[in-house]
């Protein structure tokens, strides 16, 4: 039976990942050199393709990393001296926060209602605080934190470093580059594809925070520092063995969303969350767990099912519809759909009718 996969991230695989996939495979791309021209051509093809869609500014680096969690340590431990600052409302961005406290950084937190964003007015940010890291999409409770939102903490904290992880709704939010230090995403959420490659995207400022620990003799890791990962990045190049196939096929992906534009795929984007979310807004028994519409995700959405996950997860698994069930705490009580690119507005909709 075919199946198609709601899930968060692995999810639906890109409609035409199995072509480039064969591409790929022709190409011998899983056998060629990381220091060829071969690849410099994919790295440098994939970067343009990735900028192009991002709008990403001529000066800001494009580096690779191997998941996203990888892409938290790394920022916090080349970029932290000492004190970093979470905003936490879900899963995602206490990982973020636990990480930083891995790395034996000074970590602070303000933790909002999980279901919530917060009112970055009334946030009291540590004068010490050299980082400010926000989860825009909260994967594990379907809230969205506007762009807009996060850059007003840019605009009160102009010296701190600000950093977004929009791993679960990349493509779909624009992004101003020249309001924000660092934002990153993993390939198998948005942009459909095989799990195992971050993108990291910098600007100058975070590297220069990076040499200066270095020079002042701090840790700011091994291989993949966030220096390393740049100056391999001047010549299109990593610093170990990276992910060559997913490195191609996010270039391929890429290429295919700029055939369709980004105003289009952002607008199904819409169409398809108000969709779901109108349905149910309407349903007699479930509902949607974000209730202020501001902070609902188009991306990622959590159901309230009240305790009943595991049976409707079995149900529409018989029918080969794959949804995700709540996460952590959530487990029992939620389902999550995801929205990505890869799914189409008519399997939404057979989605719903078998809700
Ligand atoms: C999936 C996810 C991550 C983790 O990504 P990995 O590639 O598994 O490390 C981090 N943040 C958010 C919001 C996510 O949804």
């Amino acid at each position: 039976m075919k199946k198609i996969y709601f899930t968060p991230g692995p999810s639906q695989l890109y409609p035409s990942f199995k072509h480039h996939m064969g591409e790929a495979i022709k190409e011998d791309i899983g056998s060629i050199s990381h220091r060829s021209l071969k690849f410099k051509r994919i790295y440098q093809d994939t970067v343009s393709s990735l900028k192009r869609l991002m709008d990403i500014p001529p000066g800001h680096h494009v580096l690779f990393l191997s998941s996203s969690l990888e892409s938290m340590e790394r920022i916090v431990e080349s970029c932290v001296e000492k004190h970093s600052y979470h905003l936490v409302n879900g899963s995602f961005s206490q990982k973020f926060h636990e990480i930083a406290l891995e790395v034996k950084k000074d970590a602070k937190k303000t933790e909002a209602i999980w279901g919530e964003g917060f009112n970055m007015e009334s946030l009291k940010i540590p004068k010490m605080s050299e980082i400010i890291c926000v989860t825009q999409n909260e994967t594990s409770t379907g809230v969205s934190i506007p762009m807009e939102e996060i850059y007003k903490l840019k605009s009160v904290y102009p010296e701190k470093l600000l950093v977004a992880d929009v791993v679960s709704s990349i493509p779909y939010p624009k992004i101003d580059f020249n309001k924000i230090d660092a934002v990153f995403f993993s390939v198998q959420k948005g942009f459909g594809l095989p799990a195992g490659l971050s993108i990291l995207i910098v600007n100058d400022l975070i590297i220069k925070k990076a040499k200066l620990l270095k020079k002042k003799g701090q840790n700011v890791g091994s291989y993949h520092n966030l220096i390393s990962l740049y100056e391999k990045s001047l010549i299109e190049q990593t610093p170990e063995t990276p992910n060559v196939i997913n490195i191609y096929l996010l270039g391929k992906v890429c290429r295919e969303m700029l055939k369709i534009g980004i105003a289009e795929i952002r607008k199904r984007t819409e169409a398809k969350a108000d969709l779901i979310y109108q349905y149910f807004d309407r349903h007699p028994n479930y509902l949607p767990f974000v209730g202020n519409k501001r902070w609902r995700s188009k991306t990622t959405i959590a159901i309230n099912v009240k305790g009943k996950s595991d049976q409707v997860v079995r149900r529409l698994e018989k029918l080969g519809l794959i949804v995700g069930k709540g996460y952590g705490k959530f487990k029992n009580d939620h389902v999550r759909i995801a929205n990505f690119p890869s799914h189409r507005l008519k399997d939404v909709r057979i989605l719903l009718r078998n809700f």
